[in-house]
Order: C-alpha cells, then structure tokens, then sequence
C-alpha cells in the first residue's frame, strides 16, 4: 500500500444519527479526551486530518485549538450533524460558509475539506460546497446497504489516484471498501473497526492491499475512550449493541491496525496534499514530503 490517510470525525456521542431518538444527558462530553489519541498520533509521527462539526467548536475551541497546533490538518464536518438530504440547498450553501468561518476563527488557518454527516452528501450539495471555497470532500462510499448513506453522483469526475478523484480544481476522497464478489464490505473505521478483531481486519486489509494502493480510515472520540456514556434508560439493546461494541480495547486496536499499516509499507499523509503540489505545477498529482 501506498498512503493511508487517517481521518477523524469530531463530533460529540449525542450526534450519532441512531442515538437521536432518545433523549441525551449531554453533560458527559467525550471531545476533550480526544488529546490521549493526539499523543498516540505524535508517538507516530502521523498527521492526521480532522473533520470538525461547527457547533463542537463553539464549545471546546481550545481543544480544536490544540489539535491544530500539533499540525493535523482541519476540515468542516458541518454545522450541526443533521443528514444532508433533509436540508435545503439555499440555507445548506449560507450554513457550510458559515461553518467554515466559525471554525477558521478558531484556529486562524484556511479550512479546505469537507466531510458530510453519515456520508449523506448529495451531488447539488457537493457543488455548492466547491461553489463557496472548499477544495475537496471526502463523503464518497461505494456502500448501498446503509440506508444513510447516499449514492453520491461523481460524473464529471476523473480518477488520479486510487480513492482520489478530481473535477477542476477540487477533489473527492472516497472511503475505501473491500470487494468481495459482487459485495462491498465496510472495512475502514467506525462501528466496523470496533466489531471485527484484530485478526480478521488483518485478513480483510491484506486482501485489500491486492486491490488498492491507498487506504482510509475514518474515526470518531467516542470511539477513542473507555468513558462511560449516560444513555437513556429508553435505550433499544441493538442501539446500545452498536454504540458500545469494542470501545474499550478500540485505542489500542487502533494502535495495532497503524502498526500493521505500517509494516505493510504505507505512508500516513492527510487528506488535501495533492492540491499544495498542484499549485506549484499543475500536472502534477503528487504528495507534499
Ligand atoms: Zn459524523
């Protein structure tokens, strides 16, 4: 493999599209811990890039502060986590600009990249956020069996790199399957990343390597700490199942899948690269050192 680009999704546990029916004591907070898994990524050398909702930023700007001072890069999950296939395009377009500004006054730094809540991206919304100066998304997945999920329209779009397309000036970074048959398996974080031990990802990611060159992996802080959440007595046990399965031995997998990564030769880079050494020559589609 070639580049794995390790990708987080800063929102709180409450956010989680599944836990919205009950009611939350959001008292418990989970994104102020997420600074044991910077030190995990400074012990690794790794820059990472991390998709921030709007709303958390208004909450905890020092710790979004911090994750920009250690040199990941920052992009926009949003204002709020609701799917964007319920918004209108005019008052989606006046709310991803906004969000990009409440998050650049937070750490006095361009933010580029985008990341839909639940990759619910829908192709009028991906033009509106290239239209108001996002310079990439990475909202594609190849996964119809989540409902959620959308199958994203990438026409116009042309292939550079394995998961990296490109329209113009602005790209789409697509969250990796693995091909199996005519079925996609969902290898690449969340929910999937804490169900399946660490032996199975093994298999599943060397098989990977044979079809790919580049891998992503997506994460969120609730996933990061052993933290105990307060969830609504109401809570379904399927919910409750999906929430809390592998949380907590999911650092230290996380830890071993970076090393297995590693070991199978790729090089952990962020997401948006390609763009800095567009700007230098436009043919070519390479990556920063
Ligand atoms: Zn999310």
């Amino acid at each position: 493999m070639k580049y794995t680009y390790l990708t987080v999704d800063v929102e709180e546990w409450y956010d989680l599209e599944y836990l919205k029916k009950y009611d939350a004591d959001k008292s418990v907070e989970v994104i102020p811990e997420i600074i044991d898994f910077l030190d995990l990524l400074d012990e690794f050398q790794i820059k990472a890039t991390f998709f921030v909702l709007a709303n958390v930023v208004e909450r905890n700007d020092d710790i979004i502060q911090e994750i920009a001072r250690r040199n990941h890069s920052i992009g926009c999950h949003g204002y709020d986590h609701e799917l964007l296939y319920k918004k209108n395009p005019d008052e989606f377009q006046t709310e991803v600009l906004k969000a990009k500004e409440i998050i650049q006054n937070c750490i006095k730094c361009d933010v580029e990249g985008y990341r839909s809540a639940c990759f619910s991206m829908e192709r009028d919304k991906l033009d509106a956020i290239s239209k108001v100066g996002y310079a990439y998304d990475s909202s594609y997945i190849k996964f119809e069996q989540n409902q959620l999920y959308r199958n994203l329209d990438i026409n116009g779009f042309e292939s550079v790199d394995d998961l990296v397309y490109k329209n113009g000036d602005f790209f789409e970074y697509e969250i990796p399957t693995l091909k199996i048959g005519k079925y996609n398996l969902p290898i690449s974080g969340g929910g999937y990343l804490r169900l399946l031990p660490f032996w199975t990802l093994h298999i599943l990611l060397s098989m990977y390597a044979k079809q790919k060159n580049n891998f992503l992996l997506y994460i969120h802080p609730f996933e990061l700490t052993k933290t105990k959440l307060p969830f609504s007595s109401e809570i379904g046990w399927k919910d409750n199942f999906r929430v809390s399965v592998g949380r907590k031995r999911n650092l230290k997998k996380i830890r071993k899948v970076i090393m297995l990564l590693q070991s199978m030769g790729t090089e952990f880079c962020t997401l948006g690269q390609q763009q800095e050494v567009g700007e230098n020559n436009e043919k070519s589609i390479g990556y920063r050192q």
